[in-house]
């Protein structure tokens, strides 16, 4: 592992219970260079090419979420969780490479192994932060981290016969602030339906503005399901840390 030890931390407030991942458009020197300007930071980053960097020891506090809250874990993420950033030239609107996803499971890996974390708390950017952020973005492959333990995903098969429908209330039993309903069913698809997620013309714009999922999704049938099978896994599978 490479090491590039940034200033842009404090002391954390809480145990570290959470993990959010993040995406980036840069590498890691362009990187550094906007955390400089910017002030903030992450734990750890990792190249497209699957360079890890450590930025911040995990003792200390870093500055990567921002506003936001999952479950009952509201207000100050950036003191219990640990942040990884990924680089994609697409901020997620296109495939991660197979080396850097390697390199994102084994520093998962390593990290399970140390502390208690409970899988529902593995979340992406716009996850906890879904009407400001849209990063890690569509293509972020949750879905594979999953099938090595780390997270979850939903199972369809899950939850037929039950007719919750109210999707405020399964958004929130997942982990979801849902004062801004749109924005979270937004997020949710970024992460668990992408193919629901519209296309965008400049990735850029998605760094100020996520977008909001529109009315006709409400509509959808496999969003319904889909949407009931993970608020299902959520609810049933949720109480035990990750054990890799
Ligand atoms: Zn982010």
């Amino acid at each position: 592992m490479k090491q590039k030890l940034l200033p842009f931390f404090d002391e954390r407030r809480a145990n570290v219970e959470m993990i959010v991942l993040h995406s980036t458009a840069f590498e890691i020197d362009e990187a550094l260079r906007l955390y400089e300007a910017r002030e903030v930071s992450c734990h750890y980053f990792i190249g497209s090419g699957g360079d890890v960097w450590r930025l911040v020891e995990e003792s200390k506090r870093a500055w990567h979420a921002g506003k936001g809250q999952w479950r009952a874990i509201t207000g100050d993420i950036n003191s219990c969780s640990i942040g990884i950033e990924l680089a994609n030239s697409t901020l997620g609107q296109t495939d991660f490479g197979s080396v850097q996803k390697e390199a994102l499971k084994k520093l998962l890996k390593d990290i399970l192994h140390r502390y208690r974390i409970k899988p529902e708390n593995i979340v992406g950017h716009s996850d906890m932060a879904p009407s400001r952020k849209a990063d890690p973005g569509k293509a972020f492959f949750w879905k594979e981290l999953a099938a090595e333990g780390i997270g979850l995903w939903p199972d369809l098969n899950d939850a037929v016969g039950w007719e919750e429908n109210d999707p405020a209330e399964l958004l929130g039993i997942i982990g979801y602030d849902t004062r801004d309903l749109g924005a979270a069913a937004l997020a949710f698809c970024r992460r668990f339906l992408p193919e629901k997620v519209p296309e965008v013309s400049d990735v850029w714009a998605l760094d100020a503005n996520p977008g909001r999922a529109d009315d006709a999704l409400f509509e959808d049938e496999k969003f319904w399901r889909v949407l009931r099978a993970a608020a299902h896994k959520y609810r049933s599978e949720s109480s035990t840390p990750c054990r890799i």
